[in-house]
């Protein structure tokens, strides 16, 4: 097989210069031993900031009754929000 450029590696560096090539008119050829996207799309980057949220939310829902959000375990939820004082909640 002719080519103008052979990439090693399908991480944000390979795909970025294959793309960047291709746009510039070159025929490319990448080759990627594992999975396409590299440690930032499967490992780093993406999974890790997908975690972080997830374990964010988590967090927030352990307070959720402190701000008038209830769960009822069964996927349910429900959110008679009253304003609520320094005092408590006002009545409804
Ligand atoms: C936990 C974690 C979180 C991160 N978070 C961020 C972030 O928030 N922001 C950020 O900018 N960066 C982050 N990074 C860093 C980011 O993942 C890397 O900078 C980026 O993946 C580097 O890209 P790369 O293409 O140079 O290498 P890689 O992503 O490692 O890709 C290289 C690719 O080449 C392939 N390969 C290697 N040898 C061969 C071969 N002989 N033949 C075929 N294929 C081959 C590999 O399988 C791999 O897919 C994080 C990294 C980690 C570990």
């Amino acid at each position: 097989m002719k080519t103008d450029l052979f990439v090693i590696g399908g991480g944000p560096a390979g795909y970025n210069a294959a793309k960047r090539a291709a746009e510039q008119g070159m025929s490319v050829v990448l080759a990627e031993e594992r999975r396409l996207g590299g440690v930032c799309l499967n490992e780093g980057c993406i999974p890790t900031k997908s975690l972080l949220h997830a374990a964010k939310i988590f967090d927030q829902g352990k307070k959720a009754a402190d701000f008038g959000v209830a769960f009822d375990g069964g996927g349910r939820s429900s959110m008679p929000w009253r304003p609520r004082t320094r005092t408590g909640w006002l009545p409804p």
